[in-house]
């Protein structure tokens, strides 16, 4: 039995990912990165297919271009300098059972490799209900928390992750690396186009909570 390999883009056969694909990105980054992670590039058509195929299939190839996009965002914004080791926010138990692996973990190893430093697992996840299928109001206020090993203390860390929407899960993960005084930098593949709104909402809970 012969498997074909398909673009994990545009499903045309030959490669993992197509020219065509390739070149769909390249591109500015993300106009909106409040959020405060560095991200490759938005998380809409091609980009969006390619990160969801990843899940599916040519695992290796898709992660390390994937990754070699990281690592290029943070070359162009020098914010790959002085780092230390590279981590990333584990994903839930049940999650890396069903796919059988940690995206997070894949793409935080090569783009470790790609920037020559170690990459470690310094975070365990605590155990809590999985953000999938959930509102983003809900995601917003039941973050995923971490816990962070000891021994990292004036380390510079960078935290890798697929997506980032709201920011949350990358936000708890730096927050339980500083706890341990890491110093964090948070970089993914893609942004999704909405996260303004979602900080504009995060920040008007905020405000609504202190007013009562
Ligand atoms: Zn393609």
């Amino acid at each position: 039995m012969i498997f074909e390999t398909r673009c994990a883009g545009c499903d045309k056969p030959g490669s993992a990912i197509c020219t065509t694909c390739r070149f769909a990105l390249v591109g500015p980054p993300p106009r909106d990165q409040a959020h405060g992670v560095i991200a490759a590039v938005p998380f809409t058509g091609r980009a969006r297919s390619i990160v969801l195929g990843m899940k599916y299939r040519n695992r290796r190839a898709v992660g390390r271009h994937l990754a070699g996009l990281i690592v290029n965002r943070l070359v162009a914004q020098h914010a790959h300098h002085g780092i230390d080791v590279v981590t990333w926010a584990p994903t839930s138990a049940r999650r890396r059972r069903e796919r059988g692996f940690d995206q997070g973990e894949l793409l935080a190893r090569s783009v470790a490799r790609q920037l020559g430093v170690p990459c470690r697992r310094l975070l365990e996840r605590d155990a809590s209900p999985s953000q999938t299928g959930r509102s983003r109001a809900e995601r917003l206020d039941d973050a995923p928390r971490f816990d962070a090993r000891p021994g990292i203390d004036g380390a510079q860390v960078l935290v890798v992750d697929d997506v980032v929407t709201t920011g949350s899960t990358l936000r708890s993960a730096a927050a339980a690396l500083e706890e341990r005084g890491a110093v964090t930098r948070l970089a993914t593949v893609a942004s999704t186009p909405d996260s303004r709104s979602a900080t504009v909402l995060a920040f008007r809970r905020r405000g609504a909570s202190h007013a009562a």
